[in-house]
Parts: C-alpha cells; structure tokens; sequence
C-alpha cells in the first residue's frame, strides 16, 4: 500500500480499513458534494457525515480489493499500472514490476481441497506484503498471480525482496488441518528501461515469468 499523511490515517481510523491517499481524496470530495447537494439537519449533520463516509469507502473498498487475499484487485492495478507508468515517464524515475506465481497450484486444490488452495492464498498474500516495502503496491492480479508494482526500484534493487519472498515462501511451514504442505513460487520481473506503454512492461514481466517456469520453477527471472 501506497504511504500515507496524517489526514488519510485520520480518515482510514474512521472507517476501519485501509484506504490509498487519492481514493480517500475522491471521497472527500464526494462527501462534500452530497453534503452541499442534500439539505441535512444542523443537529445530526455529524453522523450523517459520518455514515456518508463509511458507506462510501466501504463500496470504493470492497471495489478495489479481493475478497479473500485482500490484496487490491486486477481492476485497480490497471489503473495504478497506468498512472505509475506514466509518472514514471514524465519523471525519469525507476520503476520495476514483477508477476508471481505459485508453482503446481492446481495440485494443491486436487491433493488437499479448494479450502486449503484459498489458505495457501492467504499466506502467500501475507509473505508478499510482508516482503515488499510500504511504497510497493501489491495486487491480485488473477487466481494465483499476483503483481508487485515497486515503484522508484530498479530491477537490481527489486532481487532483494523478490528473492528474499522466493525463499520465505520455500521455508514457510505451511500447515493445513495438520498437513504439512510445500509450497514454491515462480516470478518474472523487469523494469521500465525504453518500454513504451504499461501493457508491454506488464507482458515483459510475464515473459520473464514464463522463462521462470520453463527453467524448472521455484526461481524470479529478471529481464
Ligand atoms: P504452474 O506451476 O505452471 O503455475 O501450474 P499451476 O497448477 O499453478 O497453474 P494452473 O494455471 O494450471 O492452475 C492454477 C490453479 O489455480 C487452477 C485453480 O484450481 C486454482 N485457483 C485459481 N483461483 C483459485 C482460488 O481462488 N482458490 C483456490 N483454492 N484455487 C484457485
Ligand atoms: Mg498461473
Ligand atoms: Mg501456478
């Protein structure tokens, strides 16, 4: 998730879950704009604020995450591909982004059940944001891909967390209903270089990925 000022945390504190600085902004301005469209009584008006505001981060929320990881979803990371890529750009600054993904997972689901493959899910959502920095934005980006967007990173400095991820999910004790379970991922990543649109340093990262695969798993390839 996206580092955040005092006014955001003020705000995320208020409704219960986290929330990146430019939804909350949106909802700000939202807020606003009912408020000075609907007449609301003087004597009230706080609570009416304040369920304006629950009600609208909730739906903004559960819109940019998923369900079960909680991790943002493949919708806000077209948005957020986008926006970093062409910041990125207008700036000269690094970016690298890299797809994960674990390895056999289909085996996972047919050998221990589909409620096991969500838990082995939910782990592997919570080592990637515990590998990652603040300022890197983790998604789901579809069953058991996920993306990493590291932003001011280049692909030097993304072998660090990417490895350190690579071997804190070989090591993890994964444990289902008092089943031991390995589990390995893969993972391609690639940086921004002379790429020309989001959707092509996006498919680089999936190349390097595939290469991943190929060269036997359980390893990031860097392109
Ligand atoms: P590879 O090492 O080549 O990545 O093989 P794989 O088995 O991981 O890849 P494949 O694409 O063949 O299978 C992905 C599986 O992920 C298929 C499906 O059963 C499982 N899957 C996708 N979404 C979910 C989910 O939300 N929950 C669970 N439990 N399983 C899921
Ligand atoms: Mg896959
Ligand atoms: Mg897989």
């Amino acid at each position: 998730m996206t580092a955040e000022n005092d006014n955001s945390s003020e705000l995320n504190r208020s409704v219960g879950f986290d929330m990146p600085p430019e939804v909350l902004d949106e909802i700000r301005l939202n807020i606003e704009e009912i408020i000075a469209t609907f007449p609301v009584p003087e004597d009230n008006k706080l609570d009416v604020i304040k369920k304006i505001n629950f009600m609208y981060s909730h739906s903004r929320y559960l819109s940019l995450t998923d369900a079960l990881t909680g991790l943002y979803n493949r919708r806000h990371l077209d948005t957020m591909l986008e926006r970093e890529f062409l910041r990125a750009k207008r700036y000269g600054s690094d970016l690298s982004v890299a797809i994960i993904d674990i390895d056999f997972f289909k085996k996972v689901n047919d050998t221990h059940g589909h409620i096991c493959g969500d838990y082995i899910l939910k782990e592997v959502a919570y080592l990637i944001l515990e590998n990652f920095r603040k300022t890197d934005i983790i998604f789901r980006y579809g069953g058991e891909e996920f993306v990493a967007l590291l932003t001011e990173t280049t692909l030097e400095k993304a072998k660090i967390p990417l490895e350190r991820l690579r071997k804190s999910v070989e090591e993890y004790p994964f444990n289902f209903k008092g089943t031991d379970i390995k589990i390995t991922i893969s993972g391609g990543a690639t940086e921004i270089g002379d790429v020309e649109n989001a959707s092509e340093f996006l498919d680089n990262a999936d190349k390097a990925l595939y290469m991943a695969k190929e060269n036997g798993r359980n390893q990031i390839v860097f392109l």
